[in-house]
């Protein structure tokens, strides 16, 4: 019996890969500013609506780029415990402090409330990074408000909102920076890969040179790394984005199949931002307790579903944390990390396999 995971990465259809492979066999360019990069990154500055982008070999080194950039590394800066171990992994590569703030039980997003309460015990934190949480909007309105108040820099990590627009503008293009993961797992890819979204020529310069050693011929400006985008990885995003719409069309058609099937009246799910225009990447739901998330999980991977905890555990759980950080208090992030499990959730899911999902989850909720 075939297994079925959390997701399952698109391919394009081989021929349309295979043409901009061909070009790369005809040209020698494999990396380092070449075609298909350019015509990306074209692509994606029309897709999203927004002029400065710069794209990366991952979502990771992106947040660490734009971290440094914007002068946050070796400062507090203010995040969520309920994301991805990426967002945290990346503030402490650059010597940051990561201050957490907990999150709103509904929108599973950075509570903006929480951040002012921190505000008071961390008045010195520089900076910013809430995540946009299985796509849903974090609320921009409020937390551009706290930046502006307390002169903090805001990066947004965008690493799940591909696609989905906020008030009819890309949930990418907010904030004063937001990076991108383009990581096979996610709604579209490169196979590996990410982006940085900047709004001025000059930031997009100079993330441009941080993201390929920091230098330009023999001129050297600034200690760089390599996180170019290679060729190769250019091509697959380049096949895949056309079928993007169709792609989130058929994951909207599973969403509400699932919304249909479950009893949402005992699993909870997010509330999505009202103005947001959402991409379906993930389908998450809350159970009442752990123990009833843990039975029915062992339900469905006895029959070779196998569903995730994103995100378990809360990363304020980490034993590599620094002090300060492990003292923050998050009840509700550590209670929903707990009790979150995203269900399967891809393209060519068939609506039989969502029905046996769901049937398994209706017998087992109740025990
Ligand atoms: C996937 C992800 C990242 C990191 O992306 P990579 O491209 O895998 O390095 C960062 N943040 C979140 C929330 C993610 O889900």
């Amino acid at each position: 019996m075939d297994k079925i995971f959390v997701t399952k990465s698109f391919l394009p259809p081989k021929a349309e890969y295979d043409d901009y492979i061909q070009k790369i066999f005809e040209t020698h360019h494999l990396t380092n500013y070449g075609l298909l990069e350019a015509a990306l990154q074209n692509k994606l500055s029309t897709y999203l609506n927004t002029k400065h982008i710069c794209l990366t070999a991952n979502g990771t080194l992106a947040l660490m780029i734009a971290l440094r950039h914007a002068g946050l590394s070796g400062k507090k800066v203010i995040t969520t415990p309920f994301t991805y171990v990426a967002t945290l992994s990346a503030l402490l590569w650059e010597g940051c402090i990561p201050i957490f703030a907990d999150i709103d039980q509904n929108t599973l997003c950075i509570n903006p409330k929480s951040i002012k309460h921190i505000l008071i015990k961390h008045p010195d934190a520089a900076g910013i990074v809430p995540v946009h949480v299985f796509g849903n909007a974090c609320d921009t309105v409020g937390i551009q408000a706290i930046c502006h108040k307390h002169n903090l820099t805001c990066i947004y990590d965008a690493a799940h909102a591909f696609g989905a627009t906020l008030y009819n503008r890309s949930l990418m293009d907010y904030g004063d920076f937001a990076i991108g993961s383009f990581h096979a797992t996610k709604l579209f890819h490169t196979v590996e890969g990410g982006c940085i979204i900047s709004h001025t020529d000059q930031d997009q310069q100079n993330i441009s040179l941080h993201h390929a050693f920091g230098h330009i011929q023999d001129d050297y400006y600034t200690l760089g790394i390599n996180a170019k985008l290679s060729e190769i990885h250019a091509a697959m995003g380049l096949a895949i984005l056309p079928h993007l719409p169709n792609i989130i069309a058929k994951r909207k058609k599973i969403c509400d199949l699932y919304d249909d099937l479950l009893p949402l009246d005992i699993l909870k799910r997010p509330h999505f931002h009202d103005d947001l225009d959402y991409n379906y990447a993930y389908y998450p739901i809350q159970f009442p307790d752990e123990a009833s998330l843990c039975t029915v999980k062992m339900a469905l991977e006895a029959h070779n579903i196998f569903p995730r905890r994103y995100f378990y555990p809360s990363l304020t759980t980490l034993s590599y944390l620094p002090t300060i950080s492990k003292n923050c208090e998050c009840p509700i992030a550590d209670r929903t990390a707990l009790t979150s499990l995203c269900l399967p959730l891809y393209p060519d899911l068939s609506e039989e396999k969502i029905k046996q999902i769901t049937s398994i989850i209706c017998a087992h909720i109740h025990t």
